[in-house]
């Protein structure tokens, strides 16, 4: 479970994305909707720990998630899928996940990157490809089995199927509703594709530095 309480974010003195923001967030899959600059990207930011609210507190069970600094990679309990995959491409699938699962401090395994390909619909036999032989498609689930492989929690995703066309956007968004039916992990997805919104478990809207949870 993770809880915003009062909460507020400014840029500058006018731009203010979140003002006094307060919400829990259940297990499950909840998209965070609103126009370009509505500060979604700003909330995925403070629940992955790397950026800091100027007030109010954002945990995860019960946990502050650690104060976002120059020397941190973010909370490890979160773990964050771009709209661009971001996979380094002069290493091979299994390399990208053992990469970012050795940063963390954990060991990486075969069969842990194997398991999680496997929850992305990928065969064994993406291990030893290079992200750039893939379609993009692929290479978005490449970067959320990495995600997996690490073993946060939390899995935040922003606008990850901006870059897709629909039949991939729809591929994507079937892998994450899986994860969040697994009832281990909770998803946040912001996105301005209301075909993925209105597939998720839970929708809330951001405009004006208000958060509305959406029917
Ligand atoms: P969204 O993801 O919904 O498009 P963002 O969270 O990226 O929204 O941005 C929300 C608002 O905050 C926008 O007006 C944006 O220009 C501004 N903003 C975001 N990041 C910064 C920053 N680092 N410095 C100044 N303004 C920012
Ligand atoms: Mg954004």
């Amino acid at each position: 479970m993770i809880s915003l309480t009062r909460v507020s974010v400014e840029y500058g003195d006018k731009v203010k994305p979140l003002d006094d923001v307060s919400h829990t967030f259940l297990a499950g899959t909840t998209a965070v909707t609103g126009p370009s600059g509505s500060g979604k990207s700003t909330l995925l930011r403070l629940i992955a720990g790397v950026q800091s609210p100027k007030a109010g507190t954002v945990a995860i069970d019960g946990e502050p998630v650690g104060r976002a600094s120059w020397f941190s990679a973010g909370d490890p309990r979160v773990s964050v899928i771009y709209q661009d995959h971001r996979l380094v491409p002069f290493l091979t699938v299994a390399q990208n996940l053992s990469l970012a699962v050795e940063s963390r401090g954990a060991k990486s395994s075969a069969d842990q990157a194997e398991a999680a390909l496997a929850r992305v619909g990928l065969p064994s036999s993406t291990s030893h490809r290079f992200p750039g032989s893939m379609s993009s498609g692929e290479q978005q689930r490449v970067a959320v089995a990495r995600a997996l492989a690490v073993g946060s929690p939390v899995l935040v995703a922003d606008e990850p199927t901006g870059a897709l066309d629909a039949e991939n956007t729809a591929r994507i968004t079937d892998v994450l509703l899986e994860l969040g039916q697994s009832g281990d992990l909770t998803v946040i997805v912001a996105t301005h594709d209301m075909s993925v919104a209105e597939r998720m478990d839970q929708r809330i809207g951001l405009g004006a530095g208000r958060l509305l949870v959406a029917a």
